[in-house]
């Protein structure tokens, strides 16, 4: 089943380029060009993602996000918002809001269709890509198989999903707490430390099968895969 996208952008020659583009991509397009009508198509067509512009006319993308959040049967669903370049504040406030990411205007469509397979991939694991690239290192998400350089790296499960976490959003540093609600889930009770522990295996096999230090460590702010 091809995924739904709910578009919600005013500008029309954007609103255009991103229909076209998603549907070459497979994906199913609906469109709104402002807040009310991105409400109400929530509502009747219940996609499975909103790509949410932040300056929309009648009700702006923070209100439309935060009004979706309030609602039951939208509560959990995927929001990514588009801001403009430089808002530092707009992406925490837009987070802080419910999205589940952001694009910084302009934006590459690849980098659009990364985070929309990403989000998907967390609530519809079958509807994303099967394979991931970074640097020299490859996951198989079918065959549950990671390479690096060529190399067959062999992790066990929780380490395996942690490189999958990681992985989609290179360069990105997820601290402890992100770490465990995205691997182990909300609802599990486990300590910071283990993180630390399953990095430290994830690391030591990926280093057997490569040069360099993939992982990158945050001083008490946490851990990120390096792009390269
Ligand atoms: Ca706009």
């Amino acid at each position: 089943m091809q995924p739904h996208i709910l578009v919600v952008e005013d500008e029309d020659a954007l609103s255009e380029l991103l229909q076209y583009n998603l549907k070459k991509e497979g994906f199913r397009v609906s469109m709104a060009a402002d807040g009310e009508e991105a409400l109400m198509l929530v509502e009747e067509r219940q996609p499975d993602v909103v790509v949410l512009d932040w300056m929309l006319p009648k009700v702006s993308g923070i209100e439309v996000c935060r009004r979706l959040r309030t609602r039951q049967e939208s509560r959990n669903l995927p929001i990514i918002m588009l801001t403009a370049r430089g808002e530092e504040a707009d992406r925490i406030r837009g987070l802080d809001t419910g999205a589940d990411d952001y694009v910084v205007k302009p934006f590459l469509m690849q980098e659009l269709f990364a985070r929309v397979r990403a989000v998907l991939r967390r609530i519809r694991p079958g509807l994303a890509e099967d394979n991931v690239v970074v640097g020299d290192i490859t996951i198989d998400r079918v065959a549950h198989r990671v390479t690096r350089s060529g190399t067959e790296v062999h992790l066990g499960p929780t380490e395996f999903r942690l490189l999958d976490y990681l992985i989609q959003h290179p360069g990105r540093v997820f601290s402890r707490e992100q770490l465990l609600d995205a691997v182990w889930g909300s609802d599990v009770y486990v300590e910071a430390r283990t993180v630390d522990v399953h990095i430290g295996r994830l690391r030591k096999a990926l280093n057997k099968a490569g040069d360099g230090d993939p992982i990158r460590t945050v001083r008490s702010a946490g851990y990120a895969l390096n792009p390269n």
